[in-house]
């Protein structure tokens, strides 16, 4: 499933692209997404120009001088950006056509994305209410976590994921945070030290960055927006990686179920 990493790479790799360029059409060649493509939006989109391309929690933000679009890439999806000549897979469902010949494409397998038209007046979108704030923005930190985890019993990594809490923060860069922070992943998050979330916090800030900058992790599905796979599954230090030896201190690595995901950690460096 593409994470906030790998949306935010995409985002930025098609930003540049698509700013100030004319969409001439937009073709829905399968509407059957997550929800049905709206048939309003062809009409709407023909003659847009591109504002800009921006993003919150994994969903991306289209912006246009006309009608914005919502998109997510669900559990499988991607965006290619192609000349017309590239032929066509099975799976692409939405065709952005550009004044400059080139297209984006939304290829989704699985079909768990959406692509739905952002509110006219402005207005944020239903779906991205209720959202706790971003993990790379300034205003999250440890005390923020801290405060928010007060009497909280259920295990610090489910806190962690959900998204009313920080978004974007998957499977993958908790498991890898929590062993950074040395903080066991089944630990009630209320009994979870202000110094552990600050040292938490610190490291879902480096692992999110590192990902990012490394083009996001290589997951069977997610491709970049040139059609390469990221190589941030190398640097993994715990997460799927259980029964291997931690690299700090050689203990076996454990794995537990939590909230119905598997989670790996460090018997020894995890308290
Ligand atoms: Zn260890």
């Amino acid at each position: 499933m593409p994470e906030l990493p790998e949306v935010e790479t995409t985002r930025r790799g098609l930003a540049r692209l698509l700013a100030g360029r004319r969409i001439t059409a937009f073709e829905v060649r399968d509407s059957r997404l997550r929800w049905p493509v709206p048939g309003e939006l062809a009409p709407q989109l023909a003659g847009a120009r591109v504002r800009g391309l921006a993003r919150r929690a994994k969903y991306l933000l289209l912006e246009t001088d006309r009608a914005g679009l919502l998109l997510h890439l669900g559990m499988s999806g991607s965006l290619r950006h192609c000349t017309p000549e590239t032929p066509l897979r099975r799976h692409d469902h939405l065709i952005l056509h550009l004044d400059n010949g080139y297209q984006l494409r939304l290829h989704d397998p699985r079909r768990f994305g959406c692509c739905l038209p952002l509110p006219s007046d402005g207005s944020p979108h239903p779906l991205l209410a209720g959202l706790g704030p971003e993990p790379l923005d300034p205003a999250f930190g440890g005390d923020y976590l801290f405060r928010r985890s007060r009497g909280r019993r259920g295990p610090v990594k489910a806190f962690l994921m959900d998204q009313a809490n920080v978004v974007g923060v998957g499977n993958i860069y908790a498991t890898e945070a929590l062993f950074l922070a040395g903080v066991r992943p089944g630990r009630a998050a209320g009994r979870v030290t202000r110094v552990e979330y600050q040292r938490l916090a610190a490291h879902v800030k480096a692992v999110l960055a590192e990902a990012i900058q490394q083009g996001g992790t290589t997951l069977r599905d997610f491709l970049r927006e040139d059609g390469t796979h990221g190589y941030f599954r190398q640097s993994l230090r715990v997460y799927g990686r259980a029964g291997e030896t931690c690299h700090v201190c050689a203990s076996v690595l454990r794995t537990r179920r939590i909230g119905q995901r598997a989670s790996s950690y460090c018997p020894t460096c995890q308290k």
